[in-house]
């Protein structure tokens, strides 16, 4: 378990030893061939930050080089607001004033429909954590009824038990993302006061479950902006090492939330500039050369932009953030605003303007199509 890893280490040492790096550090982290945690530590430390140019040109060449030129795209889709937890930070938190809804069946196709019409191969459906609306059977049935019309379903949902996990494998679910929001386990509770979310250790395992269940792919990530990020960046490096080599045959993906403004939320404790991030971005991209970063419409048209040319792999486009929000209801209330509000077609003719290529389903099915094409 990730948990006896994660207890041997201190949030005070950790956030110590990154701000103790030394240019030698990030010159040595740069110039080796074989990269380890400490490295990494030394590469989103303060030192870092001078390296910036010399970082970015790295993580573009070690993206190129694995990833070719190619930018995945992928839509949310929220399917409810319902919730049964408290989170300071979020939209659909139980204790803020909206309607809430749950898309039956029928407007669900109607969401799909446009998502079909937009090109969308790869799909993330979102829920909140309501047991009793959408619990396993919701999921089950819902990825039963759009495994037909997409190559790649994941899910943002509650945390699940195993056994869960199993059975919506068996449907074809591919990819699920939980995100530990922050590894500070005691500001954790200052964050998640009430529900099931709230149970740190639960979360934390996650993970762990996954793995055993043998799903095909686990993103992670933390949400930018409660703690600091370099210490919980840390901590999800840590996380991802563990998880490699304890599950060696599941692909891993890191997502990088900022704290985003919504109805009723707290603001955030700790900012990071947009240079911080993309020394974060260009960090993650030197430390582990697999991993895909994925770059949602919380950030700008701008920002993101730039950031596929520098080691980001995928990002949401045209996302709507509400439950029946491309289709059904496009005016409820949404999880969190977006910035980048440019359309499928404009940041398609963005990926290509910069000599990229969309893809639009997840990268080994769209290899194993071109082995297929090739052997052809
Ligand atoms: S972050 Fe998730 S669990 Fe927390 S209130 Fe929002 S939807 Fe619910």
């Amino acid at each position: 378990m990730f948990r006896e890893v994660f207890e041997k280490y201190s949030w005070e040492d950790v956030l110590r030893d990154i701000y103790a790096k030394t240019a030698a550090d990030v010159e040595h982290a740069l110039n080796t061939r074989k990269r380890g945690l400490d490295d990494f530590m030394a590469l989103i430390s303060p030192a870092a930050a001078p390296y910036l140019e010399q970082m970015a040109q790295l993580s573009h060449r070690i993206t190129q080089k694995r990833f070719g030129k190619t930018i995945q795209l992928y839509a949310p889709l929220y399917l409810s607001n319902e919730c049964q937890n408290i989170c300071t930070y979020c939209g659909f938190s139980l204790d803020n004033k909206l309607r809430r809804k749950t898309l039956t069946g029928m407007e669900m196709m109607q969401e799909v429909e446009y998502l079909k019409q937009q090109g969308f191969d790869h799909v993330l459906l979102v829920t909140g954590e309501a047991n009793k609306t959408v619990g396993v059977d919701y999921l089950r049935n819902a990825i039963r009824m759009l495994r037909p019309h997409f190559a790649n379903i994941s899910i943002e949902v509650q945390p699940l038990d195993q056994e869960d996990y199993e059975q919506l494998i068996a449907e074809g679910l591919y990819a699920v993302l939980v995100y530990q929001e922050t590894y500070h386990k005691d500001n954790y509770k200052q964050y998640h006061p009430k529900g099931k979310k709230s149970n740190f250790d639960y979360r934390l395992a996650t993970p762990d479950r996954l793995g055993n269940a043998g799903i095909h792919k686990i993103g992670l990530g933390v949400l930018i902006g409660l703690e600091d990020w370099r210490a919980d960046n840390f901590f999800t490096a840590l996380h991802i090492s563990y998880l490699e080599r304890n599950f060696w045959q599941t692909k891993y993906s890191i997502s990088f939330p900022r704290l985003r403004p919504a109805e009723g939320l707290i603001e955030p404790k700790v900012a990071i500039s947009d240079k911080e991030l993309v020394q974060l971005i260009c960090a993650w991209r030197i430390y582990n050369e697999e991993l895909e970063l994925s770059i949602s419409t919380r950030e700008s048209a701008l920002f993101r932009d730039h950031i596929i040319q520098l080691g980001a792999t995928t990002i949401s486009a045209g996302s709507r953030t509400n439950p029946g929000g491309y289709a059904v209801e496009p005016e409820s209330l949404e999880q969190f605003s977006i910035d980048d509000d440019r359309t499928v077609a404009q940041v398609r003719d963005m990926i290509q303007h910069k000599g990229y290529k969309p893809v639009w389903k997840d990268w080994d099915r769209f290899e194993t199509n071109q082995h297929i094409s090739h052997a052809v």
